[in-house]
């Protein structure tokens, strides 16, 4: 860590839990490797206190902060402003100090960006499948929009927020098609879907042996399988996509460029591609995982 001293600049994740992040890590080498004198701190802020602890981080001279669960909307409020994407999407996890407040900005969109390009998937023209309704999906589906998907299904168990999803984004982007189907029915899509998003909880923690759709012929129409979660490090998701024949993915580059964009926002600087796989191989040995 950095000798503190009286410059030492201080930045942070605000959520509720923040125990498990990793996200210290990712910040802590990057400030090493560029010799700038900060430090990243997580602060637990619990229901309630979330006014305070933005105005009260403003008034400490805090210089950015990273947003997690469940504050990623509620912060909102709370802003002097919201980048175009931010306000889309509903959600902001990365906050950069102004003159007199903070100004709020959707990393993980960018983070996910960065991630696919790294390995190499593209969504122009494409169809795509996102799992899930929840904050996630919304930044996942965005993206997709985004980046010139011609046709996007929306599966989740709750309709009624994939039909809001559908109608904010096709409002935006009149080019592409989003369909909303409930989860139960997924059969009703009768397309391939080269790439497929899963952005539900099911396969995280507890419910790690599980994914939101086990039925094996859904798996034969996807090329490309992109689970949000990224411990367990292969989810069951991911594994019916591979059992299909099909390509899987986690979501830790995610995870790693939506922190390193933050970063390169609060600091000024352009993060290399060999840096950033540097620290996804320290992301991967602190999960435990060598593959
Ligand atoms: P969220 O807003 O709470 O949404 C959770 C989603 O999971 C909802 O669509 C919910 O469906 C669905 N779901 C939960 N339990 C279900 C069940 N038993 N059956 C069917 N559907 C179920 O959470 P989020 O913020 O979108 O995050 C979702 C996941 O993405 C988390 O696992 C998180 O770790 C991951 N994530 C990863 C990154 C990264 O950097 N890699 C970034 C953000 C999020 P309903 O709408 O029907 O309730």
């Amino acid at each position: 860590m950095n000798n503190i001293n009286g410059k030492t600049n201080i930045y942070g994740l605000i959520g509720n839990p923040v125990e498990h992040t990793l996200s210290p890590m990712i910040h802590n080498m990057l400030s090493q490797h560029f010799g700038h004198n900060l430090v990243y701190v997580p602060f637990l802020v619990e229901e309630g206190d979330l006014e305070q602890a933005i105005y009260g981080a403003k008034a400490l001279n805090i210089k950015g902060l990273n947003i997690t669960v469940p504050y990623k909307s509620q912060v909102i409020p709370y802003l002097e402003k919201t980048t175009t994407l931010a306000n889309q999407v509903g959600a902001v996890n990365t906050l950069i100090a102004t003159k007199r407040g903070f100004e709020g900005y959707n990393t993980d969109c960018l983070g996910l960006k960065r991630a696919l390009v790294s390995d190499g998937i593209y969504i122009e023209g494409k169809t795509v499948i996102i799992i899930g309704g929840g904050g996630a999906a919304r930044a996942t589906a965005f993206l997709c929009a985004q980046e010139g998907a011609s046709h996007i299904y929306l599966l989740n168990r709750t309709l009624e927020k994939i039909n809001s999803i559908a109608s904010e984004i096709m409002d935006c982007y009149k080019d592409c098609l989003v369909e909303p189907v409930i989860l139960v029915n997924f059969d009703d899509i009768s397309e391939d879907a080269p790439l497929v998003f899963q952005t539900t909880s099911i396969g995280l923690g507890s419910n790690s042996h599980h994914a939101p759709i086990e039925e094996k012929e859904f798996y034969q129409k996807i090329k490309i399988g992109y689970d949000l979660i990224y411990d367990p490090f292969k989810t069951k998701f991911m594994s019916l996509v591979e059992e299909a024949g099909g390509k899987s993915y986690n979501g830790l580059k995610m995870l790693l460029y939506q922190g390193i964009i933050a970063y390169e926002l609060w600091n000024n600087v352009t993060v290399t591609e060999e840096l950033s796989m540097k620290i996804y191989e320290k992301l991967k040995r602190a999960l435990n995982h060598n593959e």
